[in-house]
């Protein structure tokens, strides 16, 4: 059966070391409560599946209208919190539903918590029975006596600032609240009551964006992180409605006949037969078009210029590779490189190659290494081989422009 997590977000204090009017948990961040902050992180996190608000008797009205204004449906319960941040957890135990099998503990004062986190430090929980979110300590630590002077420094290898979210089994939390009332015991966090019974607790790496609001600057210090995580979410958001390149693949074929001019990538090569076709049938030209269209989204030749419409009739194909184009800089692509084979029997055709490919180019307005050509036979097998066509494959890459 699927374990149902919930969150108790104590936010009883009353915020005396901030020196401001209301609480800090109340005071705005970018216009938004601190404590909507965290709570929409908790709505928005899945595997969290109720809340439970614990906050000072007078604010249970506001915070109700913060519940409101910001849809926070998950938040079923608000009650009234504690002085000791023990008391406002407590208070939240005793609201929880007992269908739950694992809580949450996570500080009000910490806005900047992400799902990503939360969810970790549950999934750590789940394996373990208890986990919370720590960092490890960067600043060299001084043990310091009463007048001032150092006494030692601490070896930081093994210390870790603690940080919330912290997740336990909901009968390890009762089980160690009961405890720590029985011995007077007061912890600072929900862990410590933990290990004053003895129960291990795992620590998840945590975030350095995860403050604690405690005084005035901290209120800045949210601002400036939440103002850089708005841009590069902006960022993100400009990369993902970014164009990407786009590929394009074509193939075409038209049957060889006498009496018709042999036309490929716009020379006209001397031979006996000539292919058959609507325009100039220029096989190769009409490959690289369906490439091009192809990557477009543009469906195929076909659709753009039908052989029952007269004004294509005889027309030279480059002129369609022309316009192909143009389309591709009307929709913000331009060639970045095209790969043509033809496949044809006979004639031979690396002496027309040099001027085929000059005349791709210009019309695809590329340099000389936009477009490579290649010719094979097919050792005399199928219509190719027969000499009974002439075929073309083609791939391109196109790009978006001002890439
Ligand atoms: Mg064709």
């Amino acid at each position: 059966m699927k374990q149902q997590v919930a969150a108790i977000i104590p936010a009883g204090g009353i915020g005396s070391r901030m020196g401001l009017e209301i609480p800090k948990q109340f005071y705005e961040l970018n216009s938004i409560p601190v404590l909507a902050h965290t709570l929409l992180a908790f709505q928005q996190t899945a595997i969290i599946s109720s809340v439970i608000v614990a906050v000072p008797l007078d604010h249970l009205e506001h915070t109700e209208r913060i519940v409101r204004d910001f849809k926070l449906d998950k938040v079923v319960k608000i009650v009234p919190g504690g002085r000791l941040r023990q008391d406002s957890v407590q208070a939240g135990l005793l609201a929880l539903d007992s269908a739950i099998d694992y809580v949450a503990v996570h500080d009000a004062a910490r806005p900047l918590i992400s799902p990503e986190l939360i969810t970790a430090c549950v999934m750590e929980a789940q394996k373990n029975g208890a986990a919370m979110a720590a960092v490890p300590v960067r600043d060299t630590l001084k043990e310091v006596n009463s007048q001032g002077e150092i006494r030692r420094t601490i070896d930081r290898e093994s210390i870790w600032q603690a940080q919330t979210p912290q997740v336990v089994r909901v009968s390890l939390l009762r089980q160690a609240f009961k405890a720590a009332k029985k011995d007077n015991f007061i912890g600072t966090d929900e862990a410590s009551l933990l290990e004053h019974l003895g129960i291990p607790v795992m620590v998840v790496n945590g975030s350095e964006k995860n403050i604690k609001i405690t005084r005035p600057d901290d209120l800045l210090i949210a601002e400036a992180l939440l103002m850089q995580e708005k841009k590069s979410f902006k960022k993100k958001k400009q990369i993902e409605s970014k164009p990407f390149p786009r590929v394009g693949h074509g193939y075409d074929a038209h049957r060889l006949v006498p009496e018709r001019q042999l036309v490929l990538g716009g020379v006209t090569i001397p031979h006996s037969m000539g292919l058959l076709g609507h325009s100039d049938a220029d096989v190769l030209t009409h490959a690289l078009c369906d490439a091009l269209l192809g990557a477009l989204g543009e469906g195929d030749i076909g659709r753009h210029f039908p052989d029952s419409d007269p004004k294509f009739k005889g027309i030279s194909s480059i002129l369609l590779l022309e316009q192909v184009i143009s389309l591709a800089l009307r929709k913000g692509f331009f060639l970045v490189n095209a790969d043509i084979t033809v496949i044809a029997q006979q004639p031979k055709l690396s002496p027309y190659m040099t001027k085929m490919k000059k005349n791709l180019a210009a019309a695809c307005r590329v340099g000389p290494d936009g477009i490579n050509l290649k010719a094979t036979t097919t050792e005399e097998m199928g219509f190719a081989g027969r000499e009974e066509g002439i075929a073309a494959h083609s791939v391109v890459l196109l790009a978006p422009v001002g890439e």
